[in-house]
Protein backbone atom coordinates (compact mmCIF):
# COMPACT_ATOMS: atom_id res chain seq x y z
CA UNK A 1 0.00 0.00 0.00
CA UNK A 2 1.09 3.23 -0.88
CA UNK A 3 0.37 7.24 0.88
CA UNK A 4 0.10 10.31 -0.89
CA UNK A 5 0.48 12.71 1.75
CA UNK A 6 -1.09 16.20 0.65
CA UNK A 7 -0.29 19.09 2.00
CA UNK A 8 -0.75 22.28 -0.17
CA UNK A 9 -0.68 20.88 -3.40
CA UNK A 10 -4.34 19.86 -3.50
CA UNK A 11 -4.72 18.87 -7.21
CA UNK A 12 -4.42 15.31 -9.15
CA UNK A 13 -3.10 17.34 -12.08
CA UNK A 14 0.98 17.25 -11.92
CA UNK A 15 1.47 15.99 -9.18
CA UNK A 16 4.50 13.74 -9.15
CA UNK A 17 3.32 12.49 -5.27
CA UNK A 18 0.17 10.85 -6.60
CA UNK A 19 1.23 9.70 -10.10
CA UNK A 20 3.96 7.53 -8.32
CA UNK A 21 1.86 6.39 -5.47
CA UNK A 22 -0.72 5.16 -8.15
CA UNK A 23 2.08 3.65 -10.56
CA UNK A 24 3.18 1.60 -7.75
CA UNK A 25 -0.38 1.04 -6.20
CA UNK A 26 -2.82 0.70 -4.32
CA UNK A 27 -2.72 4.43 -3.29
CA UNK A 28 -4.98 5.87 -0.30
CA UNK A 29 -4.23 9.55 0.46
CA UNK A 30 -4.23 11.53 3.69
CA UNK A 31 -4.07 15.43 4.71
CA UNK A 32 -3.16 16.19 8.43
CA UNK A 33 -5.69 19.22 9.27
CA UNK A 34 -3.04 20.95 11.35
CA UNK A 35 -5.03 23.86 13.16
CA UNK A 36 -2.68 24.91 16.23
CA UNK A 37 0.30 25.13 13.72
CA UNK A 38 -1.23 26.76 11.25
CA UNK A 39 -2.84 29.35 13.94
CA UNK A 40 0.77 29.68 14.94
CA UNK A 41 1.71 30.72 11.56
CA UNK A 42 -1.01 33.09 11.43
CA UNK A 43 -3.08 31.83 9.04
CA UNK A 44 -6.72 32.98 9.25
CA UNK A 45 -10.54 32.63 8.87
CA UNK A 46 -10.28 33.56 4.98
CA UNK A 47 -7.55 30.78 4.01
CA UNK A 48 -8.95 28.06 6.19
CA UNK A 49 -12.69 28.69 4.62
CA UNK A 50 -10.38 28.25 1.26
CA UNK A 51 -8.85 25.21 2.38
CA UNK A 52 -12.01 23.81 3.31
CA UNK A 53 -13.99 24.28 -0.49
CA UNK A 54 -10.53 23.19 -1.78
CA UNK A 55 -10.45 20.19 0.48
CA UNK A 56 -13.95 19.35 -0.72
CA UNK A 57 -13.60 19.49 -4.19
CA UNK A 58 -9.83 17.39 -4.23
CA UNK A 59 -11.65 14.93 -1.99
CA UNK A 60 -14.17 14.36 -4.98
CA UNK A 61 -11.75 14.32 -7.59
CA UNK A 62 -9.83 11.83 -5.68
CA UNK A 63 -12.99 9.66 -5.47
CA UNK A 64 -12.68 9.32 -9.18
CA UNK A 65 -9.80 8.01 -8.90
CA UNK A 66 -10.83 5.53 -6.54
CA UNK A 67 -8.33 6.61 -4.13
CA UNK A 68 -10.07 7.28 -0.51
CA UNK A 69 -8.51 10.55 1.14
CA UNK A 70 -8.15 10.09 5.28
CA UNK A 71 -7.90 13.35 7.35
CA UNK A 72 -6.46 12.96 10.62
CA UNK A 73 -6.83 15.31 13.42
CA UNK A 74 -2.79 16.92 13.85
CA UNK A 75 -2.68 19.71 15.85
CA UNK A 76 1.04 20.42 15.56
CA UNK A 77 3.53 19.70 13.41
CA UNK A 78 5.58 17.51 15.45
CA UNK A 79 2.27 15.16 15.51
CA UNK A 80 2.66 14.31 12.11
CA UNK A 81 5.75 11.55 12.29
CA UNK A 82 3.82 9.41 14.95
CA UNK A 83 0.35 9.56 13.51
CA UNK A 84 2.24 9.07 9.89
CA UNK A 85 3.97 6.06 11.36
CA UNK A 86 0.65 4.84 13.00
CA UNK A 87 -1.20 5.02 9.73
CA UNK A 88 1.06 3.03 7.67
CA UNK A 89 1.26 -0.11 10.07
CA UNK A 90 -2.08 0.58 10.76
CA UNK A 91 -2.86 0.10 6.98
CA UNK A 92 0.21 -1.94 6.28
CA UNK A 93 1.73 0.57 4.30
CA UNK A 94 5.28 0.87 2.55
CA UNK A 95 6.09 4.37 1.20
CA UNK A 96 4.88 7.79 2.18
CA UNK A 97 4.59 9.57 -1.16
CA UNK A 98 4.46 13.78 -0.66
CA UNK A 99 5.11 17.04 -3.10
CA UNK A 100 8.12 18.89 -1.17
CA UNK A 101 7.70 22.39 0.98
CA UNK A 102 9.77 25.03 1.04
CA UNK A 103 9.67 26.74 4.76
CA UNK A 104 11.61 25.97 7.57
CA UNK A 105 9.11 24.11 9.94
CA UNK A 106 7.56 22.39 7.44
CA UNK A 107 11.38 21.12 6.21
CA UNK A 108 11.85 20.45 10.01
CA UNK A 109 8.47 18.28 10.26
CA UNK A 110 9.26 16.34 6.57
CA UNK A 111 13.15 15.34 8.35
CA UNK A 112 11.29 14.15 11.11
CA UNK A 113 8.69 12.15 9.62
CA UNK A 114 11.63 10.12 7.41
CA UNK A 115 13.53 9.47 10.08
CA UNK A 116 9.99 8.11 12.08
CA UNK A 117 9.08 6.06 9.12
CA UNK A 118 12.66 5.10 8.02
CA UNK A 119 12.67 3.03 11.84
CA UNK A 120 9.63 0.79 10.79
CA UNK A 121 11.13 0.50 7.53
CA UNK A 122 8.46 2.77 5.28
CA UNK A 123 10.17 4.95 2.50
CA UNK A 124 9.39 8.60 2.42
CA UNK A 125 9.35 9.62 -0.68
CA UNK A 126 9.44 13.76 -1.63
CA UNK A 127 8.74 14.76 -5.08
CA UNK A 128 9.14 17.80 -7.01
CA UNK A 129 6.25 20.27 -7.78
CA UNK A 130 6.00 22.79 -5.06
CA UNK A 131 8.28 24.87 -7.24
CA UNK A 132 8.75 25.11 -11.33
CA UNK A 133 12.66 24.40 -10.59
CA UNK A 134 13.11 23.30 -6.99
CA UNK A 135 15.65 25.13 -4.53
CA UNK A 136 19.07 24.04 -5.42
CA UNK A 137 18.59 23.78 -9.38
CA UNK A 138 19.49 27.67 -9.76
CA UNK A 139 22.81 28.17 -8.05
CA UNK A 140 26.04 30.57 -9.48
CA UNK A 141 28.14 29.34 -11.01
CA UNK A 142 30.63 28.69 -7.92
CA UNK A 143 27.46 27.11 -5.92
CA UNK A 144 26.37 30.05 -4.05
CA UNK A 145 22.38 31.14 -3.89
CA UNK A 146 21.48 33.82 -6.24
CA UNK A 147 20.23 37.30 -4.09
CA UNK A 148 19.64 39.72 -6.67
CA UNK A 149 15.99 38.53 -9.13
CA UNK A 150 17.76 39.50 -12.44
CA UNK A 151 20.27 37.10 -13.20
CA UNK A 152 18.13 34.62 -11.05
CA UNK A 153 15.58 34.45 -13.61
CA UNK A 154 18.58 34.26 -16.54
CA UNK A 155 19.78 31.18 -15.09
CA UNK A 156 16.64 30.11 -14.42
CA UNK A 157 15.23 30.34 -17.85
CA UNK A 158 18.66 28.61 -18.93
CA UNK A 159 18.36 25.72 -16.52
CA UNK A 160 14.40 24.82 -17.76
CA UNK A 161 14.49 21.54 -18.28
CA UNK A 162 11.90 20.01 -20.91
CA UNK A 163 10.27 18.13 -17.90
CA UNK A 164 9.39 21.46 -15.88
CA UNK A 165 7.29 23.23 -18.85
CA UNK A 166 5.66 19.44 -19.54
CA UNK A 167 2.88 18.96 -15.96
CA UNK A 168 1.98 15.61 -15.64
CA UNK A 169 -1.16 14.26 -16.99
CA UNK A 170 -3.80 13.37 -14.24
CA UNK A 171 -3.32 9.69 -13.37
CA UNK A 172 -5.67 7.09 -14.13
CA UNK A 173 -7.72 5.65 -11.71
CA UNK A 174 -6.97 2.78 -9.46
CA UNK A 175 -9.10 -0.28 -10.09
CA UNK A 176 -10.75 0.10 -7.30
CA UNK A 177 -10.67 1.88 -4.27
CA UNK A 178 -8.31 -0.31 -1.53
CA UNK A 179 -9.88 -1.64 1.23
CA UNK A 180 -9.27 0.07 4.19
CA UNK A 181 -9.74 -1.49 8.07
CA UNK A 182 -12.95 -0.97 9.76
CA UNK A 183 -11.62 0.23 12.85
CA UNK A 184 -9.28 3.01 13.58
CA UNK A 185 -7.85 2.49 17.26
CA UNK A 186 -5.31 5.10 18.79
CA UNK A 187 -5.41 7.08 15.02
CA UNK A 188 -7.53 10.30 15.32
CA UNK A 189 -9.58 9.92 12.34
CA UNK A 190 -11.23 12.72 11.54
CA UNK A 191 -13.14 10.90 8.31
CA UNK A 192 -12.23 8.41 6.11
CA UNK A 193 -15.09 8.88 3.74
CA UNK A 194 -13.76 11.22 1.34
CA UNK A 195 -17.04 12.93 0.44
CA UNK A 196 -18.32 13.81 3.64
CA UNK A 197 -15.75 16.24 5.57
CA UNK A 198 -17.70 18.51 7.24
CA UNK A 199 -16.58 17.60 11.17
CA UNK A 200 -12.75 18.62 10.45
CA UNK A 201 -13.85 21.64 9.62
CA UNK A 202 -16.30 22.27 12.71
CA UNK A 203 -16.10 26.40 13.07
CA UNK A 204 -14.88 26.85 9.60
CA UNK A 205 -17.27 28.95 7.91
CA UNK A 206 -17.21 27.18 4.00
CA UNK A 207 -18.85 30.43 2.92
CA UNK A 208 -16.39 33.42 3.65
CA UNK A 209 -15.37 35.06 0.29
CA UNK A 210 -16.44 31.95 -1.26
CA UNK A 211 -18.19 34.15 -3.86
CA UNK A 212 -14.90 35.23 -4.73
CA UNK A 213 -12.78 32.35 -4.42
CA UNK A 214 -14.82 28.69 -5.30
CA UNK A 215 -12.46 26.09 -4.24
CA UNK A 216 -10.82 23.63 -5.82
CA UNK A 217 -8.47 22.76 -9.15
CA UNK A 218 -11.31 22.80 -11.26
CA UNK A 219 -11.65 26.46 -10.37
CA UNK A 220 -7.98 26.73 -11.38
CA UNK A 221 -7.96 25.51 -14.12
CA UNK A 222 -11.03 27.63 -15.61
CA UNK A 223 -9.57 30.78 -14.55
CA UNK A 224 -6.07 29.58 -16.12
CA UNK A 225 -7.65 29.15 -19.44
CA UNK A 226 -9.93 32.26 -19.21
CA UNK A 227 -6.55 34.67 -18.83
CA UNK A 228 -4.18 32.80 -21.27
CA UNK A 229 -6.98 33.01 -23.62
CA UNK A 230 -7.17 37.11 -23.96
CA UNK A 231 -5.92 38.79 -20.37
CA UNK A 232 -2.98 37.80 -20.74
CA UNK A 233 -1.82 39.85 -23.84
CA UNK A 234 -2.60 42.92 -21.85
CA UNK A 235 -0.56 42.03 -18.51
CA UNK A 236 2.20 44.21 -19.24
CA UNK A 237 0.18 47.11 -19.23
CA UNK A 238 -2.56 46.40 -17.43
CA UNK A 239 -1.29 44.70 -14.32
CA UNK A 240 -1.00 47.93 -12.62
CA UNK A 241 -4.28 49.30 -13.17
CA UNK A 242 -6.15 48.59 -9.78
CA UNK A 243 -9.70 48.62 -11.11
CA UNK A 244 -8.86 46.69 -14.17
CA UNK A 245 -9.05 42.74 -13.99
CA UNK A 246 -5.44 42.63 -15.86
CA UNK A 247 -4.01 40.18 -13.86
CA UNK A 248 -4.62 36.31 -13.26
CA UNK A 249 -6.18 36.03 -9.75
CA UNK A 250 -4.84 32.52 -9.77
CA UNK A 251 -2.54 33.18 -6.13
CA UNK A 252 -4.66 31.32 -4.22
CA UNK A 253 -4.94 28.24 -6.33
CA UNK A 254 -1.17 28.22 -6.70
CA UNK A 255 -0.25 29.23 -3.16
CA UNK A 256 -2.67 26.05 -1.99
CA UNK A 257 -1.47 24.28 -4.87
CA UNK A 258 -4.89 22.98 -6.42
CA UNK A 259 -2.91 24.57 -9.73
CA UNK A 260 1.13 23.98 -10.15
CA UNK A 261 3.60 26.62 -11.15
CA UNK A 262 4.14 24.60 -13.74
CA UNK A 263 0.95 24.15 -15.34
CA UNK A 264 0.45 28.26 -15.35
CA UNK A 265 4.10 27.92 -17.22
CA UNK A 266 3.21 25.43 -19.82
CA UNK A 267 -0.08 27.83 -20.87
CA UNK A 268 1.74 30.66 -20.53
CA UNK A 269 4.28 29.50 -22.99
CA UNK A 270 1.97 28.24 -25.37
CA UNK A 271 0.24 31.95 -25.21
CA UNK A 272 3.36 33.16 -26.44
CA UNK A 273 4.23 31.01 -29.31
CA UNK A 274 6.29 28.73 -27.76
CA UNK A 275 8.37 31.41 -25.96
CA UNK A 276 9.85 32.09 -22.65
CA UNK A 277 10.59 35.10 -21.33
CA UNK A 278 11.46 37.08 -25.16
CA UNK A 279 8.23 36.53 -26.61
CA UNK A 280 5.32 39.29 -26.31
CA UNK A 281 5.39 41.24 -23.58
CA UNK A 282 1.57 39.93 -21.66
CA UNK A 283 3.26 36.34 -21.73
CA UNK A 284 6.36 36.82 -21.24
CA UNK A 285 6.05 39.54 -18.43
CA UNK A 286 3.37 37.38 -16.63
CA UNK A 287 6.22 34.25 -16.79
CA UNK A 288 8.53 36.57 -15.04
CA UNK A 289 6.16 36.92 -12.11
CA UNK A 290 6.03 33.10 -11.91
CA UNK A 291 10.15 33.27 -11.55
CA UNK A 292 9.30 35.36 -8.51
CA UNK A 293 7.57 33.05 -7.03
CA UNK A 294 9.94 30.80 -7.56
CA UNK A 295 12.89 33.18 -6.29
CA UNK A 296 11.31 34.01 -2.95
CA UNK A 297 10.53 29.67 -2.56
CA UNK A 298 14.54 29.43 -3.51
CA UNK A 299 15.25 32.46 -1.28
CA UNK A 300 13.66 30.94 2.12
CA UNK A 301 15.44 27.83 1.74
CA UNK A 302 18.82 29.37 1.34
CA UNK A 303 18.86 31.93 4.23
CA UNK A 304 16.56 30.39 6.63
CA UNK A 305 16.75 33.10 9.21
CA UNK A 306 14.31 34.92 7.01
CA UNK A 307 11.36 31.89 8.77
CA UNK A 308 12.69 32.87 11.72
CA UNK A 309 11.37 36.68 11.85
CA UNK A 310 14.94 38.14 10.59
CA UNK A 311 15.36 40.63 8.07
CA UNK A 312 17.37 38.82 4.96
CA UNK A 313 19.69 42.27 5.55
CA UNK A 314 20.61 42.31 9.50
CA UNK A 315 21.86 45.77 9.24
CA UNK A 316 17.90 46.61 8.95
CA UNK A 317 17.22 44.85 12.51
CA UNK A 318 18.97 48.27 13.99
CA UNK A 319 15.39 50.27 12.06
CA UNK A 320 13.88 51.80 14.99
CA UNK A 321 10.66 50.67 14.37
CA UNK A 322 7.66 52.93 16.61
CA UNK A 323 4.94 51.71 18.81
CA UNK A 324 2.05 53.03 17.59
CA UNK A 325 -0.82 51.01 17.91
CA UNK A 326 -3.69 53.53 17.14
CA UNK A 327 -1.48 54.14 13.59
CA UNK A 328 -1.43 50.28 13.43
CA UNK A 329 -5.30 50.07 13.71
CA UNK A 330 -6.06 52.97 10.98
CA UNK A 331 -3.98 51.22 8.67
CA UNK A 332 -5.72 47.84 8.77
CA UNK A 333 -8.80 49.35 8.73
CA UNK A 334 -8.30 51.15 6.33
CA UNK A 335 -8.91 54.66 7.40
CA UNK A 336 -5.09 56.19 7.26
CA UNK A 337 -6.49 59.70 5.00
CA UNK A 338 -5.14 58.11 2.10
CA UNK A 339 -7.78 57.11 0.07
CA UNK A 340 -5.37 54.57 -2.31
CA UNK A 341 -4.21 53.01 0.80
CA UNK A 342 -7.47 52.72 2.46
CA UNK A 343 -8.92 51.51 -0.53
CA UNK A 344 -6.35 48.41 -1.28
CA UNK A 345 -7.19 47.64 3.00
CA UNK A 346 -10.43 47.95 2.42
CA UNK A 347 -10.28 44.96 -0.34
CA UNK A 348 -8.10 42.83 1.52
CA UNK A 349 -10.49 42.89 4.71
CA UNK A 350 -13.43 42.68 2.35
CA UNK A 351 -12.58 39.79 -0.15
CA UNK A 352 -9.26 38.07 1.41
CA UNK A 353 -7.11 39.48 -1.72
CA UNK A 354 -5.09 42.74 -2.85
CA UNK A 355 -3.85 43.66 -6.14
CA UNK A 356 -0.18 43.75 -6.12
CA UNK A 357 0.33 47.15 -6.55
CA UNK A 358 -1.70 48.01 -3.37
CA UNK A 359 -0.07 45.31 -2.08
CA UNK A 360 3.37 47.41 -2.36
CA UNK A 361 1.53 50.46 -1.71
CA UNK A 362 -0.09 49.75 1.87
CA UNK A 363 3.28 47.54 2.88
CA UNK A 364 5.08 50.50 2.23
CA UNK A 365 3.21 53.15 3.70
CA UNK A 366 3.05 51.19 7.36
CA UNK A 367 6.56 50.26 6.84
CA UNK A 368 8.10 53.67 6.01
CA UNK A 369 4.72 56.35 6.27
CA UNK A 370 4.46 55.21 9.98
CA UNK A 371 7.59 53.28 10.19
CA UNK A 372 5.82 50.49 12.24
CA UNK A 373 7.74 47.20 12.13
CA UNK A 374 7.14 45.22 9.02
CA UNK A 375 6.28 42.00 10.32
CA UNK A 376 3.33 43.51 11.62
CA UNK A 377 2.05 44.18 8.35
CA UNK A 378 3.36 40.48 7.34
CA UNK A 379 1.38 39.33 10.24
CA UNK A 380 -2.08 40.80 9.36
CA UNK A 381 -1.42 40.17 5.52
CA UNK A 382 -1.39 36.33 6.25
CA UNK A 383 -4.40 36.39 8.69
CA UNK A 384 -6.51 38.05 5.96
CA UNK A 385 -5.20 36.60 2.43
CA UNK A 386 -6.88 33.90 1.14
CA UNK A 387 -3.10 33.06 -0.90
CA UNK A 388 -0.91 33.81 2.12
CA UNK A 389 1.91 32.43 1.13
CA UNK A 390 5.01 32.41 4.02
CA UNK A 391 7.70 33.00 0.92
CA UNK A 392 5.91 35.36 -1.41
CA UNK A 393 4.25 37.48 1.68
CA UNK A 394 7.59 37.80 3.36
CA UNK A 395 9.28 38.60 0.71
CA UNK A 396 6.86 41.57 -0.63
CA UNK A 397 7.09 42.77 2.71
CA UNK A 398 10.85 42.73 3.17
CA UNK A 399 11.28 43.95 -0.51
CA UNK A 400 8.56 46.81 0.88
CA UNK A 401 10.35 47.19 3.76
CA UNK A 402 14.01 47.34 2.00
CA UNK A 403 14.47 44.87 4.49
CA UNK A 404 14.95 41.88 1.96
CA UNK A 405 17.07 40.48 -0.91
CA UNK A 406 16.93 42.85 -3.56
CA UNK A 407 14.65 45.12 -2.16
CA UNK A 408 13.85 48.36 -3.33
CA UNK A 409 15.84 51.26 -2.26
CA UNK A 410 15.61 52.54 1.00
CA UNK A 411 15.46 55.85 -0.06
CA UNK A 412 12.42 54.96 -2.90
CA UNK A 413 9.26 55.90 -0.86
CA UNK A 414 5.83 55.71 -3.00
CA UNK A 415 3.73 58.72 -2.94
CA UNK A 416 0.32 57.36 -2.19
CA UNK A 417 -1.06 60.40 -4.26
CA UNK A 418 0.81 59.85 -7.21
CA UNK A 419 0.46 56.49 -7.35
CA UNK A 420 -3.24 56.86 -6.75
CA UNK A 421 -3.18 58.99 -9.96
CA UNK A 422 -0.60 56.74 -11.86
CA UNK A 423 -2.34 53.60 -11.59
CA UNK A 424 -6.17 54.57 -10.61
CA UNK A 425 -6.82 57.44 -12.73
CA UNK A 426 -10.58 57.32 -12.98
CA UNK A 427 -10.52 57.01 -9.20
CA UNK A 428 -12.47 53.74 -9.54
CA UNK A 429 -10.69 51.55 -7.35
CA UNK A 430 -10.87 54.33 -4.91
CA UNK A 431 -14.37 55.25 -5.26
CA UNK A 432 -15.63 51.44 -5.00
CA UNK A 433 -13.83 50.71 -1.37
CA UNK A 434 -13.93 54.38 -0.32
CA UNK A 435 -17.76 55.61 -0.79
CA UNK A 436 -17.03 58.89 1.32
CA UNK A 437 -15.40 59.74 -1.56
CA UNK A 438 -18.02 59.50 -3.70
CA UNK A 439 -19.02 63.75 -3.02
CA UNK A 440 -15.88 64.79 -4.55
CA UNK A 441 -16.23 61.98 -8.10
CA UNK A 442 -17.02 65.38 -10.04
CA UNK A 443 -13.63 66.62 -9.43
CA UNK A 444 -12.18 64.08 -11.56
CA UNK A 445 -14.00 65.21 -14.65
CA UNK A 446 -11.87 68.92 -13.97
CA UNK A 447 -8.32 70.74 -13.41
CA UNK A 448 -8.85 70.32 -9.35
CA UNK A 449 -8.94 66.15 -10.04
CA UNK A 450 -6.01 66.17 -7.56
CA UNK A 451 -7.97 66.96 -4.71
CA UNK A 452 -10.02 64.26 -5.08
CA UNK A 453 -6.84 62.13 -4.31
CA UNK A 454 -5.88 64.81 -1.72
CA UNK A 455 -9.29 65.25 -0.02
CA UNK A 456 -8.03 66.85 2.53
CA UNK A 457 -6.74 69.39 0.08
CA UNK A 458 -10.60 69.34 -1.29
CA UNK A 459 -12.54 73.30 -0.40
CA UNK A 460 -15.36 70.79 1.23
CA UNK A 461 -13.38 68.07 2.43
CA UNK A 462 -15.82 65.00 2.34
CA UNK A 463 -17.67 64.38 5.87
CA UNK A 464 -17.00 61.01 7.43
CA UNK A 465 -13.17 60.23 5.85
CA UNK A 466 -10.35 60.90 8.05
CA UNK A 467 -8.03 63.66 7.48
CA UNK A 468 -4.51 61.93 6.91
CA UNK A 469 -2.25 60.54 9.63
CA UNK A 470 0.86 61.23 8.60
CA UNK A 471 2.04 64.17 6.38
CA UNK A 472 3.94 62.23 3.60
CA UNK A 473 6.62 65.07 3.41
CA UNK A 474 7.35 64.57 7.23
CA UNK A 475 6.91 60.52 7.51
CA UNK A 476 9.19 60.65 4.06
CA UNK A 477 12.06 62.58 5.91
CA UNK A 478 11.40 60.64 9.27
CA UNK A 479 11.59 56.76 7.37
CA UNK A 480 14.86 58.20 4.85
CA UNK A 481 16.72 59.28 8.78
CA UNK A 482 15.90 56.15 10.06
CA UNK A 483 17.43 54.73 7.33
CA UNK A 484 20.31 56.47 6.98
CA UNK A 485 21.55 56.11 10.35
CA UNK A 486 21.92 52.26 10.27
P1 LIG B 1 -0.50 37.70 -11.31
O1 LIG B 1 -0.02 39.07 -11.55
O2 LIG B 1 -1.45 37.12 -12.27
O3 LIG B 1 0.81 36.77 -11.21
C1 LIG B 1 0.75 35.36 -11.41
C2 LIG B 1 1.29 34.62 -10.22
O4 LIG B 1 2.67 34.90 -10.04
C3 LIG B 1 0.63 35.00 -8.90
O5 LIG B 1 -0.60 34.33 -8.73
C4 LIG B 1 1.70 34.58 -7.91
O6 LIG B 1 1.65 33.20 -7.65
C5 LIG B 1 2.98 34.89 -8.66
N1 LIG B 1 3.47 36.22 -8.29
C6 LIG B 1 3.13 37.40 -8.84
N2 LIG B 1 3.83 38.40 -8.28
C7 LIG B 1 4.61 37.84 -7.34
C8 LIG B 1 5.56 38.35 -6.42
N3 LIG B 1 5.86 39.66 -6.36
N4 LIG B 1 6.17 37.49 -5.58
C9 LIG B 1 5.91 36.17 -5.63
N5 LIG B 1 5.03 35.62 -6.49
C10 LIG B 1 4.38 36.45 -7.34
N6 LIG B 1 1.62 36.51 -3.28
C11 LIG B 1 1.07 35.39 -2.80
O7 LIG B 1 0.80 34.46 -3.57
N7 LIG B 1 0.84 35.24 -1.46
C12 LIG B 1 1.13 36.21 -0.55
O8 LIG B 1 0.94 36.03 0.65
C13 LIG B 1 1.68 37.43 -1.05
N8 LIG B 1 1.94 38.46 -0.21
C14 LIG B 1 2.47 39.62 -0.71
C15 LIG B 1 2.76 40.67 0.18
C16 LIG B 1 3.31 41.85 -0.30
C17 LIG B 1 3.62 42.96 0.66
C18 LIG B 1 3.58 41.99 -1.68
C19 LIG B 1 4.16 43.27 -2.20
C20 LIG B 1 3.30 40.97 -2.55
C21 LIG B 1 2.75 39.76 -2.09
N9 LIG B 1 2.43 38.70 -2.97
C22 LIG B 1 1.91 37.54 -2.46
C23 LIG B 1 2.80 38.76 -4.40
C24 LIG B 1 1.70 39.32 -5.34
O9 LIG B 1 1.19 40.51 -4.82
C25 LIG B 1 0.56 38.34 -5.54
O10 LIG B 1 1.06 37.08 -5.90
C26 LIG B 1 -0.37 38.81 -6.68
O11 LIG B 1 -0.89 40.08 -6.38
C27 LIG B 1 -1.48 37.82 -6.86
O12 LIG B 1 -2.37 38.24 -7.84
P2 LIG B 1 -2.48 37.45 -9.21
O13 LIG B 1 -2.67 36.01 -8.94
O14 LIG B 1 -3.51 38.13 -10.02
O15 LIG B 1 -1.03 37.66 -9.81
Amino acid sequence: MHVVWFRNDLRTTDHAALTAALAAGPAVAVFLWAGQQWRSHDVGPPRLAFLRRCLESHAAELDTLNVPLLVLDAPVFADAPELLARLCSHIGATTVHAIEEFPLNERVRDSAVANRLAADGVRFELHEGGAILPPGAVMKDGGDPYTVFTPFKRRWAAQLHEGARTPLPKPAAQPQQPRLPRQWPELPLVTSNCLNLKQAFDGIDADLFATHWPGGAPEAQRRLAHFAEGVIEGYATDRDLAAEPGTSALSPYLSIGALSGRTALALAISANDGRLLNGADGPSTWITELVWRDFYRHVIVHFPHVSKHRAFKPDTENVPWRTDPEALAAWQEGRTGYPMVDAGMRQLNGTGWMHNRLRMICAMFLSKHLLLDWRRGERYFMERLVDGDFAANNGGWQWSASTGTDAVPYFRIFNPTTQAERFDPQGTFIRTWVPELDALAPLLEGRRKKQFFEPWSAAAPPAGYPTPIVDHKQARERALAAFKGL
